[in-house]
C-alpha cells in the first residue's frame, strides 16, 4: 500500500529504471491493507503500451516496509543508527561538509550523482557543489555508464546525443549491428521496433561474446574475445575498402580525416583480425557486405563494447566504419549508443560531470563560466575548475588531497563501482559520508546521516530518455510523511552554508532556471517547457527557442563541428589491462540480467522480481564446467587480483568456453565487482568492467 494519498484518477508518467523510460498510467485501486497504484503501460512513442517485469512491478517499492521514513544518525562509526529530526541531519551534514573545507580545503567537500536523478536534481547537484561549497568534487555513476561513448561520439560529431534520431527509426533500418547490447533481456519494450524492421525483411547482427536473447533474434551472431571490438570494427571497415564498399562521396563532402584511417587500416588485415577477434574470416566478409549493400544500416552500441579502458576508441572505430559507410544523418541510418540508467541522457548534460556545467558547456571554458555564473548570480572566477572523474574520487577518499567529506545522491558505489571492495574501505575512511536514498543501500550502511528521499511516483520533474527526447516525470501520490526531495535537501543545505538564496526547491522553477544555463548550449532546452512536454509528448533538445519544434533528427544537414563535417579518428587494437595468464587464466565479463537492475538497492527489495530471479548465476560454458569439475547449479569461486566472489553456476552453451558472464547486482559475497578492474580509458575515464582475468574453482556447495 502507499503511504500518500492516492490519487483521484489515473496518473501518466514514466518508469523509475531504464532509459527507456516507457509510459505508464498509476491508477488507484483499493486494497485490504490500503490503497495501492496498479501499474499499466501507456501509449507513448517509445515503448507503445510495453513494459517489462521491472516496470511493471515499480509500484511495489512505494509502501515497501523497508522503506526509510525517518533521518538516522549515528554519534561514532562503530554505533547504531539512531532516528533523527531533519534539523538535526541536516546540520551534521552542513558541519560534516564545513569542517573538511575548513581542515582541508575547499575540494575536500563533495558530491557523488546519480544517473538516476530527475534533470533538476542533477542539474541542483552539479551548481550546488560549484556555488554553495565552491567545490571541484562532484562527479556521478553516470561515468561509470556512458561516459566513453560519449567522448567518442563528441569528439567524431561535436555533440553527445545517445540516440541521434528516434527509436522508432530502428523499424525503418535495413540492416542493423548491434554491438555490446541486449535490449531483448535488459531493455524489451524497444524490441518490438527490431521486430518491426524484421518483419519488413530487415537483417540484424549481433556483436556479443555471449549468444544472447537478441543475438538469438538476429541473423547474425559474431562473438568475439571480450576486449576485441576495436580490432573487430577495424577489421570489418579494412574489408570494406578493400571491396570497394566505401561511400567515397560522403566521405568527401562530410567527413575529415579519412586519408589516415584508410592507411592505417592496412594492419587490419582479416587473418589478423580473425586471430585477434576469434571472429571468422568468412562472418566478418558476410557482416560487412550485409551492413554496406543496405539502403539503410544502423550501427547501435551498448555498454559491451564502451565499458572498457579503451572504450572510447572502441566507440569511434565503430563510428568511423559507420562514417566510411556514410550513414550518419541519413535517414533510418547512423551511429547510436541505447543508454543504460534512466536519466543517463539528461544526467550527463547539466553539470553532474566533474568538467561540465549546463548544457554541455564545458567548466574550463571561459565563455560557459560566465554564461552559467550569470544565470547563478555568481561571480565566474567563484567557480572552481574542473575536478576528478567518479572513480579517481572514490579512489582517494579520505587521503591527502582527496574528499573528506562526502555526500552520495541516487547512488550505491559500494556495489557499483570497479573495485568495490576497495571503494568500501576508502568510503570507511572519510571523516564524514552522508546519503540520501530509499533503503538501506550498502553505501547508506556506511554512512554517518542517512536522508530518506522521495521517489518517482513522488515527485515532479523531467527525465531525458535515451533518445534525448525530455519527458516529464509527474507526482502519483504524496510521499510518507518524513521523507523528503533531494532538491528539498540541497536548497537546506545551501542556506546553512550561507548560500540559501540561490537555490530554489520547486522543480519547475529549477527547470525553468536549466532552460536559462543551458541556452546556446549543445544540450539546448531553452525552449522546452513543462507544458509543451504535456502537448508534444516530449521534447527532443536541442531546442532553442519556444518557437523550435525540437530536433528529433541530429546531423541531416551537418555536424555541430567548426567546419559542418564528422571528425575520423585513428584508432589502434590494443590488449585489455589484463589478459589471461597461468594464475588467472580465464576472462571474466560482467552486466545486467533480465529481472535486475543496477545495484539492485531496488529490484532486490522487489518480490515479483525476486520471484522471477532469487539470486544471481554465473554463466559458464559446459565443457568449461566439467574441466573443473563444476555441475550446474554448484557453486563457482571465481577470484581475481581484487577480490572474490561465490556465485552459482549456470552451464549453458551460449558463453565462449574461455569466458563467464556474470551479473553485477547483488551484495554481499556476489558482489561481482569485488573482482572487477578499475583501469581507466584516458579520454573518458570509464573504468574496465566489462573484461578481466579471472581464477575460477568449484567451491563446496553451501
Ligand atoms: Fe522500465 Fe526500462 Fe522496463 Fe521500460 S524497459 S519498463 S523503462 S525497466
Amino acid at each position: 500500500p502507499i503511504s500518500g494519498s492516492a490519487p483521484e484518477q489515473g496518473v501518466s508518467t514514466h518508469c523509475p529504471y531504464c532509459s527507456l523510460q516507457c509510459a505508464m498510467t498509476l491508477t488507484p485501486r483499493a486494497h485490504a491493507a490500503g490503497p495501492v497504484l496498479e501499474v499499466t503501460g501507456a501509449p507513448f512513442p517509445t515503448n507503445r503500451g510495453g513494459l517489462c517485469e521491472k516496470g511493471l512491478s515499480a509500484a511495489e517499492l512505494l509502501g515497501h516496509p523497508d522503506r526509510l521514513t525517518t533521518p538516522l544518525v549515528r554519534d561514532a562509526r562503530n554505533e547504531p543508527f539512531r532516528a533523527a529530526t531533519w534539523d538535526e541531519a541536516l546540520q551534521r551534514i552542513a558541519d560534516g561538509l564545513t569542517v573538511a573545507q575548513e581542515r582541508y580545503g575547499p575540494d575536500a567537500a563533495g558530491l557523488f550523482g546519480g544517473g538516476g536523478m530527475t534533470n533538476e536534481k542533477a542539474y541542483q547537484a552539479g551548481k550546488f557543489v560549484r556555488v554553495a561549497l565552491r567545490s571541484a568534487s562532484i562527479d556521478y555513476n553516470g561515468r561509470f555508464c556512458m561516459s566513453s561513448a560519449a567522448a567518442a561520439a563528441t569528439k567524431a560529431f561535436g555533440v553527445d546525443r545517445g540516440m541521434p534520431f528516434p527509436l522508432s527509426d530502428i523499424a525503418r533500418a535495413d540492416t542493423v549491428l548491434l554491438v555490446g547490447s541486449n535490449p531483448a533481456d535488459v531493455m524489451p519494450p524497444a524490441m518490438r521496433w527490431f521486430a518491426a524492421g524484421r518483419d519488413r525483411g530487415a537483417t540484424h547482427l549481433v556483436v556479443d561474446p555471449r549468444y544472447t536473447a537478441t543475438a538469438a533474434a538476429a541473423d547474425v551472431h559474431l562473438q568475439p574475445v571480450p576486449g576485441t571490438d576495436l580490432a573487430l570494427a577495424n577489421g570489418l571497415l579494412h574489408l570494406a575498402v578493400k571491396h570497394r564498399l566505401v561511400d567515397t562521396a560522403y566521405i568527401a563532402e562530410r567527413t575529415t580525416g579519412w586519408p589516415a584511417v584508410k592507411r592505417a587500416l592496412r594492419q587490419y588485415w582479416p587473418d589478423r583480425v580473425e586471430r585477434i577477434t576469434g571472429v571468422p574470416v568468412a562472418v566478418m566478409e558476410r557482416a560487412v557486405r550485409l551492413l554496406a549493400e543496405s539502403r539503410a544500416t544502423m550501427i547501435l552500441s551498448g555498454r559491451g563494447a564502451e565499458q572498457h579502458a579503451k572504450g572510447s576508441d572502441t566507440a569511434l572505430a565503430w563510428i568511423n566504419l559507420a562514417l566510411a559507410l556514410g550513414l550518419p544523418g541519413r535517414p533510418s541510418s547512423g551511429w547510436a549508443t541505447m543508454t543504460g540508467q534512466g536519466n543517463g541522457q539528461g544526467g550527463r548534460e547539466h553539470g553532474q560531470k566533474a568538467d561540465q556545467l549546463p548544457g554541455y558547456r564545458m567548466l574550463a571554458d571561459p565563455a560557459a563560466r560566465a554564461h552559467v555564473a550569470g544565470v547563478w548570480g555568481v561571480d565566474p572566477d567563484e567557480l572552481p575548475q574542473p575536478g576528478v572523474s567518479a572513480y579517481e574520487m572514490l579512489d582517494r577518499l579520505g587521503s591527502d588531497g582527496g574528499v573528506r567529506a562526502l555526500l552520495v545522491m541516487a547512488s550505491n558505489v559500494a556495489v557499483s563501482a570497479p573495485r568495490a571492495a576497495h571503494v568500501r574501505e576508502r568510503l570507511r575512511s572519510l571523516d564524514f559520508l552522508a546519503v540520501s536514498d530509499l533503503f538501506l543501500s550498502e553505501t547508506a550502511e556506511l554512512a554517518d546521516v542517512v536522508l530518506p528521499t522521495t521517489q518517482w511516483a513522488e515527485e515532479d520533474g523531467t527525465m531525458t530518455n535515451l533518445e534525448g527526447r525530455v519527458l516529464r516525470r509527474r507526482r502519483a501520490t504524496d510521499a510518507p510523511d518524513g521523507v523528503r526531495s533531494d532538491l528539498a535537501v540541497l536548497a537546506d543545505l545551501a542556506r546553512r552554508l550561507g548560500r540559501g538564496d540561490h537555490f530554489d526547491d520547486d522543480p519547475r522553477a529549477v527547470f525553468d532556471e536549466l532552460r536559462r544555463a543551458s541556452a546556446g548550449g549543445k544540450a539546448d532546452y531553452a525552449g522546452i517547457t513543462w507544458e509543451r512536454i504535456e502537448a508534444e509528448r516530449g521534447v527532443f533538445w536541442p531546442c532553442r527557442s519556444e518557437d523550435d519544434a525540437g530536433t528529433p533528427r541530429l546531423f541531416r544537414d551537418g555536424f555541430p563541428t567548426p567546419d559542418g563535417r564528422a571528425r575520423f579518428h585513428v584508432v589502434h587494437h590494443r590488449d585489455a589491462a589484463e589478459t589471461p595468464d597461468d594464475e588467472y587464466p580465464y576472462r571474466l565479463t560482467t552486466g545486467r540480467s533480465r529481472a535486475h537492475y543496477q545495484s539492485g538497492t531496488q529490484t532486490r527489495r522487489t518480490k515479483a522480481l525476486l520471484d522471477t530471479e532469487p539470486e544471481p548465476s554465473v554463466d559458464i560454458h559446459p565443457d568449461l564446467a566439467a574441466r573443473l569439475g563444476v555441475a550446474e547449479g554448484g557453486d563457482l569461486l571465481l577470484r581475481t587480483r581484487r577480490g572474490r566472489a561465490r556465485v552459482r553456476a549456470r552451464l549453458t552453451p551460449t558463453i565462449r568456453p574461455d569466458t563467464v558472464f556474470a551479473p553485477f547486482h547483488w551484495a554481499g559475497e556476489q558482489t561481482i565487482n569485488d573482482l572487477t578492474n578499475p583501469a581507466l580509458d584516458p579520454a573518458s575515464r570509464m573504468p574496465e568492467f566489462k573484461v578481466c582475468a579471472v581464477a575460477l574453482e568449484a567451491a563446496t556447495t553451501r
